[in-house]
């Protein structure tokens, strides 16, 4: 089987009822970023940081993986597919998505903040100030925030570079180094984008086939021609 991998950002959580962040104006849910996704929003407001993230994952786990979480699972069946995804939701495991990598983490674990190794699955919604890891130190969301380094983009550039087919979907690609995981794909490997608003991709220096549509209507659009190539 030929190998597919997606990448993937919040649009295409967009139609399960999860804003992105760009469509309002660089806010999220209302929350400056750099108050609730930076080491120093945690340093100066952890209170608040929790708050929010256990709002995230609240209603994460209120919503359901829409079409296009289902089309990228159902193309199992002819493709070896890796997602990889910025999105820190579960909708693409819950969708049937056996090979998920997340670049910027998830919402349904916390780690230590002394011992980045210490990582826990979180149980329903909540993690609060009081919450420790097995060392006695507060426990965080696993979420990678600005300024931190991404420790799955060794892995993900890995896959990438092995690429027979590369879509993007629903992604913005501003945030680096998750942008830059274009640069990795080989010259002769075909590229596909499905998203609302065509991000500029002359940074890319190729031709990506462009869908303009919503994920999951774009993504069924495209799904045949990707079969073409199975
Ligand atoms: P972004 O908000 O920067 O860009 C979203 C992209 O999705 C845009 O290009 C927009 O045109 C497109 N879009 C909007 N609705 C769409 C739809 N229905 N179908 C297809 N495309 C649609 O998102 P990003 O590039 O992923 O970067 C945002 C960062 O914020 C990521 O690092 C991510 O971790 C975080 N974030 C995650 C979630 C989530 O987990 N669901 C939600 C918001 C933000």
């Amino acid at each position: 089987m030929k190998h597919l991998v997606v990448l993937t950002g919040a649009g295409i959580s967009a139609e399960s009822g999860i804003p992105t962040f760009r469509d309002a104006g660089g806010l999220w849910e209302g929350y400056r970023i750099e108050d609730v996704a930076s080491p120093e929003g945690w340093h100066r407001n952890p209170k608040m940081v929790l708050d929010f993230y256990n709002q995230r994952r609240k209603r994460a786990l209120e919503v359901k993986p829409n079409r296009g979480h289902e089309i990228l699972a159902e193309l199992e069946a002819h493709f070896n597919v890796t997602v990889v995804t910025q999105n820190v939701d579960n909708l693409h495991e819950r969708a049937g998505s056996s090979h998920v990598i997340h670049l910027h983490g998830s919402l349904f674990e916390s780690r230590s903040t002394v011992d980045e190794s210490l990582v826990y699955p979180i149980e329903g919604w909540e993690l609060n100030l009081g919450d420790t890891c097995e060392k006695g130190s507060q426990l965080r969301p696993n979420i990678v925030w600005f300024g931190e380094l991404v420790p799955m983009m060794d892995a993900a550039i890995q896959y990438v570079t092995k690429a027979d087919l590369f879509l993007v979907v629903g992604t913005s690609l501003v945030v680096y180094p998750a942008a830059g995981l274009v640069h990795y794909v080989r010259h002769d490997t075909p590229r596909f984008l499905v998203d609302t608003n065509i991000p500029d991709l002359s940074f890319s220096g190729s031709r990506f086939e462009v869908v303009q549509d919503k994920a999951g209507t774009g993504l069924e659009k495209l799904k045949s021609r990707l079969l073409e190539l199975a």
